[in-house]
């Protein structure tokens, strides 16, 4: 995947000027927590913070060249320890994750044994947990243990969603730190440079990918704009053809379950740009679609399109209650197939 730039430490963080202040202003001082906690959506920097105040902390030419005028908090990116460190060889930084959907205790037992010894080589060690909330009880309590009484010369970096989906025991023992969501002109810049998309296609998943880099990445390269099609081509359809049209629409998607919820969400947007059209039409977001999106707008009663956004989201509930997939949409199909 390819990322924003390739700056070696915190120069590469973007639109986080807040953690990226609150990091240095800590290592300047020289007082770094035992343990930080970053929150934020996935895609937004917290690894490359982690991983940047590891080198920082080991970085053998910024401690050389230490004085008045070049603080350590920026490391050099060229170095032995900071080039082992990006190449992900340094054996004094110890990355968890989870594996498949949880994050189990015998890694983060794993883990406390070999912080438990000493470090190889590094001044500072990183014990890097990301997507902490999906560890599980005796997980976090066995990491719990660990915070309490830390290793010395270690500090932890726990990443995830937001605060609330951690033990409070766990989180009252980190420093937090949210990271933002980066933004649309950001997100869309990177688009045009790293993968060649013009400015109108960019625009629009810049404002679907929820401030991520990791989701907008994944939206390009999984041709994400060609199924945003091919819904939005089906659900014009669904208005204007037979029932039996509706059915083999929703026969389709729920042979695609992987991405339901993606379909679910253009078609929300569909619908809401359907209705932001008729009254602020510089405001939609499909914006590369304007003239189809208006001409829909012109048919469509504004009533009509936001009885479809609660078809959509009711069958959205109905699955994640377990109800029968195909059932939901056949519902939903028909529904938006209906009078206007
Ligand atoms: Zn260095």
């Amino acid at each position: 995947m390819k990322t924003f730039n390739s700056a070696p430490g915190f120069d590469s963080l973007v639109d986080q000027e807040r953690p990226v202040r609150l990091i240095k202003a800590a290592l300047c001082k020289g007082k770094m927590p035992s343990a930080f906690l970053f929150t934020g959506q996935n895609g937004t920097g917290k690894k490359t913070a982690a991983i940047s105040i590891a080198k920082a902390c080991n970085c053998i030419s910024a401690r050389q060249s230490f004085n008045r005028d070049s603080t350590p908090n920026a490391p050099c990116g060229t170095c032995r320890s900071c080039q082992k460190i990006s190449a992900g060889t340094h054996p004094d930084i110890h990355i968890v994750r989870p594996l498949g959907t949880i994050i189990k205790v015998e890694q983060i037992r794993f883990l406390c044994s070999r912080l438990a010894l000493k470090p190889n080589e590094a001044s500072v060690r990183l014990a890097l947990i990301e997507d902490a909330h999906l560890m599980n009880s005796e997980a976090s309590n066995t990491l719990l243990k660990t915070l309490e009484e830390p290793p010395e010369t270690t500090i932890f970096v726990l990443t995830a969603h937001q605060t609330s989906d951690l033990l409070p025991t766990i989180v009252s023992r980190c420093r937090h730190i949210h990271f933002n969501p980066i933004s649309k002109r950001r997100l869309a810049s990177f688009i045009i440079e790293n993968y060649g998309l013009d400015a109108n296609e960019s625009n629009v998943i810049a404002a679907m990918a929820g401030g991520s880099f990791t989701k907008a990445a994944a939206m390009v390269e999984s041709g994400w704009i060609k199924k945003r099609n091919w819904v939005i081509e089906q659900i014009e359809f669904l208005s204007n053809n037979s029932i039996q049209y509706s059915l083999a629409f929703s026969e389709t998607l729920s042979k695609n379950k992987k991405w339901l919820t993606d379909a679910f969400y253009i078609m929300k947007i569909w619908y809401r740009d359907i209705v932001v059209a008729k009254f602020s039409p510089e405001n939609i977001v499909n914006k590369d679609l304007l003239e189809k999106i208006q001409h829909n707008a012109f048919r469509a009663t504004v009533d009509k399109a936001l009885s479809n956004i609660g078809a959509i989201e009711l069958a959205e509930q109905n699955i994640i209650s377990n109800a029968n997939v195909r059932t939901a949409l056949d519902a939903l199909a028909v529904s938006i197939f209906g009078e206007n």
